[in-house]
């Protein structure tokens, strides 16, 4: 069935995401207007002159006003204060979601805010890249994406598959789950090996006896796939950390186990150990490129050039 526009949607932040959402509502006509708002007046210049708005608002609370749909785009950290500024503008009936990367915290920051007559379904598209501002976007990006929507106990189901329906016309799969069962899940698939990533690249930089231009010049081992993980903003993935600590905690207790029966393996001359679990390691990558959520390609499909936007994160 072929969706019905919005009137005019808001986006408030225009980074990787807002960008994105912007081109492909452009391209698929999923809303007659879009507004926006960012915090800078950088960024906000540079989305009217590269078209990702109609309109371009210093306040937030301007840009949401007439709006049937909202969408804030910014870092989770900022959703609570994003929330406060707009609530008094909100067309009623609008749909207000996000697109954080943590759910309960913002569902926490945010709800309080929400006047009775507006419904309010938290979202979250599991795409992204380690590029960030409002020239990285780009209309494909949720192309054959999973996108975790967590409305709460008593939010309308009509808002809930009109929002669906949304995403599902910006090419993504959706799927509805509790917030804490999202928080959990992606603490494993994006949380942790963000954190790793981080964690390996700063170990790599400070070590002593290896020179960081050597760590540069052969860095086309796996260290060099890490290095696209860390490129990320360091505000997004701060405010992750800080509003999904309980879940990545726990999972490090975990990972931190699992760590040292490795490490005792390979002190201890266990090749069948190692070798099973890396077998079992490499059965997991071939049933994610089976679900169709990356490419077989070897090298990740690099040619040895610089590698554009494509591949999904977080
Ligand atoms: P981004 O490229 O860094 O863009 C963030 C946008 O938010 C910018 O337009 C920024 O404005 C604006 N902003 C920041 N703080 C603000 C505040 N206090 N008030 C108003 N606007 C503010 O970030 P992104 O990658 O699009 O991420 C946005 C959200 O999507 C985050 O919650 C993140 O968790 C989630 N997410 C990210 C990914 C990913 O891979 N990147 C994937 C899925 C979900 P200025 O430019 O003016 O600072």
């Amino acid at each position: 069935m072929a969706f019905e526009p919005f009137e005019k949607v808001a986006l408030i932040g225009l980074g990787l995401i807002g960008s994105s959402l912007s081109h492909v509502i452009r391209r698929e006509r999923l809303a007659k207007s879009i507004s926006g708002h960012a915090r800078s007046a950088a960024t906000r210049d540079r989305a009217m002159e590269l078209g990702l708005a109609d309109t371009m608002h210093e306040h937030a609370a301007d840009a949401v006003r007439d709006a049937d749909l909202v969408v804030l785009c910014v870092p989770v950290g900022a959703c609570g204060a994003v929330a406060a500024a707009i609530a008094s503008t909100l067309k009623p009936g609008a749909i207000v979601t996000d697109v954080g990367s943590v759910k309960a915290a913002v569902i926490r920051e945010v709800s309080p805010h929400m006047p009775d007559n507006v419904h309010f379904v938290p979202g979250h598209p599991i795409a992204g890249t380690e590029y960030s501002g409002p020239d990285s976007g780009f209309a494909s990006l949720f192309e054959n994406r999973w996108c975790i929507l967590t409305p709460l106990s008593g939010t309308d189901d009509d808002a809930t598959a009109r929002l669906t329906a949304f995403w599902q016309a910006c090419g993504s799969k959706v799927d509805v789950m509790e917030a804490e069962h999202h928080d959990r899940v992606l603490s494993i698939t994006s949380h942790l090996p963000q954190l790793i990533a981080f964690n390996i690249v700063t170990t790599a930089a400070d070590l002593e006896e290896v020179t960081q231009h050597e760590v540069i010049k052969y860095s086309a081992g796996g260290f060099r796939d890490f290095t696209r993980l860390a490129a990320s903003d360091p505000t997004m993935w701060r405010d992750v950390y800080l509003n999904n600590k309980q879940a990545v905690l726990e999972l490090l207790g975990r990972f931190s186990e699992d760590m040292s029966a490795l490490q005792r393996a390979i002190r201890w001359g266990d090749g069948e150990m190692l070798f099973d679990t890396f077998t079992r390691a490499r059965g997991i990558r071939q049933r994610i490129i089976e679900a169709g959520q990356d490419t077989d390609e070897p090298d990740f499909g690099r040619s040895g050039q610089p590698v554009a936007p494509a591949d999904g994160k977080d």
